[in-house]
């Protein structure tokens, strides 16, 4: 008989269960990832207990998703998501069941989650754990298998087709065969989920270990073709790169690369979407095949997905200015100007990101990184970081330029930013009188 260990806190909350005739179970992720000795700090409760009854036996519960049964209760510190066992009527939309009952028995409940691997339930009295469809055989055995038919299992909630590859590339596991030809069979139906859950989805393979475990089999399984199309087609595109052979497995020995590495979500999701463009770029020129402006394509591709999968400003402006100048390529001859408008297009908070961007493509592309190249860019930066360099540097502002008699108008900005390309090649000039006086001949000569 397996056991996990139970926190006395939780022991504590479980003996208010039982004081009251009811019982309480941890499921799901913390059962799972002890059992495989990983880390996971997010315990999903269940419980006999209606949600009204919870209430009952806590002072400060939140009704927080009370619809689907869960409360949150905070007991001596800390915060505990219960839910109460129910099982789901029809999915007639394919994604959120038509109706949701609450029943007061475990396995009912266990039997309408997704993956045997997911169905792993600790008693919290004494952490006996509860495996009752072979979820600890297939942890052992590597393999994600959907509960029960696994056509059906699909067919009630398309999250699942994704949620299927996530833990595949999360735990390094592979899909039994009936659980992936039925994914295969029902990929178009992922259209169904909202751009929101898919983002999700996506960017927890891109945070796990080896995300090209998740990425190919979005791939395999058509579902990649019905979510970010242009990306899919980047299979068909041969291109020879240091183990690959075309655009799509350098894209993701790219993403591979910055997990490795541990860098962040914008950094994954700019390697997934950097070469995004080159299906629409390519030009065979006798025997070798070219992608000039792909960087430009790709940032336009990329935000067109960006958009469609509802990414936060933010990060649509820190990916498209990632993916727009991923082929910098540093010369010793380059001059403090061209370095400075090179920070001014990345952005100096950027910079790093950017390193880490060009790393993982040369991992990809040359089997290891250019790091004197990058050294040789980031001491070159730190040279010219205090020159004038933007706008707000200038030792003139528009109004001073409206005091000797240019017309405020697009005719201005354009001298401004004439001034300020002058002083990015010669810091020297930015004084006022310098800087006014040029002003003034470049009024009267236009
Ligand atoms: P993680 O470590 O990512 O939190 P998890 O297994 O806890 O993994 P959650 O998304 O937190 O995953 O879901 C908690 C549990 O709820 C799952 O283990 C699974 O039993 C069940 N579950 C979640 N989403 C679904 C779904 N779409 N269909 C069926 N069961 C689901
Ligand atoms: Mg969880």
């Amino acid at each position: 008989m397996k056991r996990i260990p139970i926190p006395r806190t939780i022991r504590e909350l479980s003996d208010v269960f039982i004081s009251n005739g009811h019982s309480l179970y941890v499921v799901g992720g913390a059962v799972r990832d002890y059992l495989l000795n990983t880390e996971n700090n997010d315990w999903d409760f269940c419980t006999d207990a209606l949600p009204e009854q919870v209430m009952s036996m806590f002072k400060f519960v939140v009704p927080t998703g009370i619809n689907h049964g869960t409360v949150t209760v905070h007991f001596k510190g800390g915060e505990y998501e219960i839910t109460t066992f129910r099982t789901e009527g029809n999915y007639s939309d394919k994604r959120h069941p038509d109706s949701v009952s609450f029943v007061t028995n475990l396995e009912e409940d266990l039997s309408r989650r997704d993956f045997t691997v997911n169905a792993l339930a600790a008693d919290c009295t004494n952490g006996i754990i509860i495996d009752l469809f072979d979820g600890i055989s297939d942890l052992k055995n590597g393999v994600i298998r959907a509960i029960g038919d696994p056509y059906q299992r699909f067919d009630e909630d398309a999250l699942r087709l994704l949620r299927m590859c996530r833990f595949c590339s999360k735990l390094g596991f592979t899909a039994d065969i009936p659980t992936y030809e039925s994914a295969k069979a029902l990929a178009q139906t992922i259209q169904a989920v909202s751009k929101e859950r898919i983002y999700d989805e996506i960017s927890k393979i891109l945070m796990s270990k080896v995300p090209s475990v998740g990425l190919k089999m979005m791939h395999s399984t058509g579902l990649m073709k019905y979510i970010i199309p242009q990306l899919d087609i980047c299979a068909e595109i041969e291109q020879d790169k240091v183990g690959s052979d075309n655009v799509l497995s350098h894209i993701f020995n790219a993403v591979d690369a910055a997990a490795y590495y541990n860098y962040s979500l914008t950094v994954r999701w700019t390697m997934l979407l950097h070469d995004i463009g080159k299906p629409s770029c390519m030009k065979k020129i006798g025997n070798f095949t070219r992608f000039f402006g792909h960087d430009i394509e790709s940032e336009k591709i990329a935000l067109e997905v960006m958009k469609e999968l509802k990414f936060s400003n933010a990060m649509q402006a820190d990916v498209s200015v990632l993916i727009r100048n991923h082929m910098v390529r540093y010369k010793d001859d380059w001059t403090d100007g061209a370095v400075k408008r090179l920070i001014n297009r990345v952005g100096v908070q950027r910079l790093n990101m950017l390193y880490e961007v060009l790393w993982c493509d040369q991992i990809a592309s040359e089997g290891k990184a250019r790091l004197e190249e990058t050294d040789k860019l980031r001491k070159h930066i730190e040279r010219v970081l205090d020159q004038p360099m933007s706008l707000k540097d200038l030792a003139v502002n528009g109004e001073d330029l409206m005091e000797i008699g240019i017309p405020k108008g697009p005719e201005l900005g354009k001298i401004l930013s004439q001034l300020l390309d002058m002083v990015i090649d010669y810091p020297t000039l930015n004084d006022r009188e310098t800087l006014l006086r040029q002003a003034e001949s470049l009024f009267n000569t236009k």
